[in-house]
């Protein structure tokens, strides 16, 4: 898929843009804080209906505006053209339209456009702590599958419920044949057991995948590998050799935290399944096992008043040729290791949904060596549309420059780079940089058509 027009009206720094992007690698370079990633934000908008960085929605409206508005008409190998716009209001309000029109809920955009996006603020899903990798979990598992955004927010108010019921049996004890508690349990792996199957299914179609582009980013140096660590021991539903390396590390407790809405039903565009009977059955197991585990540890849990197992105590282990990257592995490892998660990410996705999506790499290429960023742009170069900023064209050899579409950002403006023959040398790189070029090309304005 790829984005034939992209619109911003008050977004970020863009009061107005007009967008129409090549349908390869597109390099948006310039100074800091000029609104290069503001445009991947965007687009990862477009995708997701979340904000990647602002804590608040609201932030991302235009100073003083009212409203912010991204709108891209999308061509899909698929399922054919279509024009997605994502309004922000004040008072962290969104609004959808697909085609104009407009959508009873938010979550109708999922699965309609996907994108993936890297950059430092996805370091921490290797480095930081695990609930920034069941969040991370949860957005590229909700892109692919509505359903598990359904049961991910009825898991979440039944576990709150549970939890209060918890603490109030840890402060006032009671037999158990009066606690309440089974029909909490229940509801409970209900609603978790179908998150865990569809996080460890997405972890086992993942890993290999990350390995395997790990180990080309590294030229078979580096071996990476992935592990779903579920709170729920699921030892005889995970293939041996996914547990031989194994840590056994117990999840701090923590709060669940996860921002997608309960009401969203689930919808078309589920591709994360590995058919019906066969889902069902894991499931099945999985929630007999949810079940006597949570039986096993229920004084427990009233003593100590909280839920002490189910996805949110959930984790992910990334090795580097067996050591915890996390504790072991050098910053360049930590981000290659990253880097090769997302990239992993593409290639699922574009399995499940039969055509690659969008990548939106945010600054990266200075980060890596001339090696793994040589691998990693061979490995973009006609693959799918690509959104890459840098602060300079330095780090990218010069066919990748021929072949691409680059665009210098200044103050909430993206003007194409005047370039009508190849690049030769560094120094017209240089010039291309420093604006020397001029921009004749009408493909990209700051107004609208
Ligand atoms: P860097 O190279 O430092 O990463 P960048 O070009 O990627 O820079 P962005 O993060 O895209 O920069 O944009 C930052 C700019 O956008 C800053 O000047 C910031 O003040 C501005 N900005 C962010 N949010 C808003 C907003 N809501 N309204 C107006 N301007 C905003
Ligand atoms: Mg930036």
């Amino acid at each position: 898929m790829r984005i034939a027009h992209l619109k911003l009206s008050g977004f970020r720094n863009y009061p107005e843009l007009y967008f129409t992007p090549g349908e390869g690698i597109n390099i948006l370079h310039g100074a800091n804080a000029q609104g290069k990633s503001n445009v991947l934000e965007a687009i990862s908008l477009l995708a997701t209906s979340r904000s990647l960085r602002a804590s608040r929605e609201s932030e991302l409206i235009y100073r003083d505006s009212e409203m912010a508005h991204v709108t891209a008409d999308i061509d899909r190998d698929m399922e054919g053209e279509v024009e997605l716009q994502v309004s922000v209001f004040q008072g962290d309000k969104k609004a959808v339209r697909i085609n104009g029109s407009k959508r009873a809920r938010v979550i109708e955009l999922l699965g309609e456009f996907n994108a993936v996006f890297f950059g430092s603020i996805d370091i921490p899903i290797v480095t930081g702590e695990p609930s920034t990798r069941r969040h991370y979990l949860n957005i590229e598992i909700s892109q692919i599958s509505p359903k598990y955004v359904y049961n991910l927010g009825h898991y979440k108010r039944i576990l709150e419920q549970r939890n209060r019921l918890l603490r109030d049996l840890r402060d006032r004890p009671r037999p158990p044949s009066e606690t309440g508690i089974d029909a909490w349990n229940q509801q409970l792996i209900e609603y978790g057991a179908p998150i865990i199957e569809k996080r460890m299914f997405y972890i086992e179609r993942l890993a290999p995948i990350a390995n395997s582009i790990h180990q080309d980013l590294t030229e078979g140096n580096e071996t990476l590998s992935i592990r779903y660590m579920p709170s729920v021991n699921l030892n005889e539903l995970i293939s041996p050799a996914a547990n031989t390396e194994a840590m056994v590390r117990e999840a701090p407790a923590e709060g669940y935290s996860s921002s997608i809405p309960a009401e969203a039903a689930p919808t078309n565009h589920d591709h994360l399944g590995r058919g019906d009977a066969n889902a069902a059955n894991t499931t099945q197991r999985i929630a007999e096992l949810f079940e006597s585990q949570l039986n096993a540890i229920c004084m427990d849990e009233a003593r100590r008043g909280t839920t002490l197992l189910g996805p949110q105590r959930d984790d992910i282990a990334f090795l580097i040729n067996g050591a915890e990257v996390r504790t072991y592995g050098s910053q360049g490892q930590q981000r290659t290791a990253a880097l090769s998660l997302k990239l992993a990410e593409f290639q699922l996705i574009e399995q499940f949904v039969g055509e690659p999506p969008v990548i939106l790499l945010d600054d990266v290429m200075s980060d890596l060596d001339d090696l793994r960023r040589r691998r990693l742009l061979e490995w973009l170069h006609r693959r799918c549309q690509s959104f890459i900023t840098c602060t300079n064209l330095r780090s990218f050899p010069i066919e990748i420059l021929n072949a691409a579409s680059t665009y210098r950002v200044v103050a909430g403006t993206v003007t194409p780079d005047d370039r009508t023959g190849t690049i030769e040398s560094i120094e017209e790189q240089d010039e291309i940089e420093a604006g020397e070029g001029g921009a004749s090309q009408t493909l990209v304005s700051t107004e609208s058509p």
